[in-house]
C-alpha cells in the first residue's frame, strides 16, 4: 500500500442552481442549492484513500461548523487527518451554475491561507510518506518548504501545477512529478514553447492531463507516450483532474517511463469513472469500482 501525504485545500463548496448569473446589482433567486466538501487537496486525499493508499491530509479549517463537517467527511473516506484549527472561517467557494452549465465562482481562502511553517508531526509525516502531493491554492512558501522536507527524506513529490500560477524555481527544482492540465502547461512553458520538451526540460517527469484525450506522459530525454482516455459519456467532469491526481499518486510505484505510463493507466480509469457521475467527492470512484471497470 503506497503511503501518501497530501498537503492543500480543504473548501466548503456552496452550489447555487441559478436560471442565469445575476449581473452586478442583481439579485436572483435560487432554483435550488447545496453544500459539499471541496478544495484541490481535499479532493485529491479523498481519490488517494479510495484509489487504495495509506492517505494522510495536512490541511487549515476554521474553529466553525464546516470545518467540523469537513473534518469527518475525510475521516469518513479512511483519510488519518492532520489538521490545524485555526481563527480564520473555513475556506469556502460560492459557484452559481446557470441552466446552460456556465458557472461563475467566488472563492475565500479562508483558513487555507494560515497553512503555514509546518509543525514537527507535519514534517514526520512528509518524510515517512512514499509519495507527497502538493497544489497551488496553499500558500508558496509553505509548498517550498514541504519539498524542501521530502526531499531531504526521500519521499517523491508530485506537484499539481493548478490553478494556474508562479513556479518559482527551487520549487519545480524538487519536484519529481509535475501534472497539469492543457491550459496549466501552457502558462508555465511560456508563450510559443512546446509545453512537454520546456517542463521536462527543467528536471522533471511531466504529464499532461488532456480532457477527453487522456493524458501525454514525459520524462527528460525521453519521446512523450500518450495514454488515451475510455470513451464514456461525461456528464460532469467537475473533479476529474483532482480524481487523477489522487489515484496517480496511490499508483506511483517506480520512476521510470513504464511505472509512470502505469499509472497513467490507472488515474485516466478512476477519472473516466469519475466524469460519468455528478459532483466532486461524491464521483471519485474507490480502488474495487477502477478494477472492476478496467476488466
Ligand atoms: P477539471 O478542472 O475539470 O477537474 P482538469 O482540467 O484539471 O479537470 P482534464 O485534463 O480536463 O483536467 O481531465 C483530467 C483527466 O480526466 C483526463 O486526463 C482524463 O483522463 C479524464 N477525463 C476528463 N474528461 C474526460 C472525458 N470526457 N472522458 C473520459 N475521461 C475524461
Amino acid at each position: 500500500m503506497t503511503a501518501v501525504v497530501v498537503l492543500g485545500s480543504a473548501n466548503l463548496d456552496l452550489v447555487y442552481d441559478v436560471e442565469r448569473i445575476p449581473a452586478p446589482g442583481e439579485t436572483v433567486l435560487s432554483l435550488g442549492f447545496g453544500a459539499f466538501p471541496g478544495g484541490k487537496g481535499n479532493n485529491q486525499a479523498v481519490a488517494a484513500a479510495r484509489a487504495g493508499a495509506d492517505t494522510r491530509f495536512i490541511t487549515a479549517l476554521g474553529r466553525d461548523g464546516s470545518g467540523d463537517r469537513l473534518a469527518r467527511e475525510a475521516r469518513d473516506a479512511g483519510i488519518t487527518l492532520l489538521d490545524r484549527r485555526v481563527d480564520a472561517p473555513t475556506g469556502t467557494a460560492a459557484i452559481f451554475v446557470d441552466r446552460r452549465g456556465e458557472n461563475s465562482i467566488v472563492v475565500d481562502s479562508g483558513a487555507n491561507a494560515a497553512l503555514t511553517d509546518l509543525t514537527g508531526p507535519e514534517r514526520e509525516a512528509i518524510g515517512a510518506a512514499d509519495v507527497l502531493v502538493l497544489q497551488l491554492e496553499t500558500p508558496i512558501g509553505t509548498v517550498a518548504e514541504a519539498v524542501a522536507v521530502a526531499k531531504a527524506a526521500g519521499t517523491r513529490v508530485v506537484l499539481n501545477a493548478a490553478p494556474s500560477g508562479e513556479v518559482p524555481h527551487h520549487v519545480l527544482d524538487g519536484v519529481d512529478v509535475l501534472v497539469v492540465n492543457e491550459h496549466e502547461a501552457a502558462d508555465l512553458a511560456g508563450p510559443g514553447a512546446d509545453p512537454m520538451a520546456a517542463l521536462t526540460g527543467r528536471g522533471c517527469a511531466v504529464i499532461i492531463t488532456l480532457g477527453a484525450e487522456g493524458a501525454l506522459v514525459g520524462l527528460p530525454g525521453e519521446t512523450p507516450v500518450s495514454v488515451p482516455s475510455h470513451k464514456v459519456d461525461a456528464v460532469d467532469t467537475t473533479g476529474a483532474g483532482d480524481t487523477f491526481v489522487g489515484a496517480l499518486a496511490a499508483a506511483l510505484d517506480g520512476t521510470g517511463l513504464e511505472a509512470l505510463v502505469a499509472a497513467t493507466g490507472f488515474a485516466t480509469a478512476a477519472a473516466a469513472i469519475a466524469v460519468q457521475r455528478k459532483g466532486a467527492v461524491p464521483s471519485i470512484p474507490t480502488l474495487e469500482e477502477v478494477r472492476a471497470f478496467r476488466d
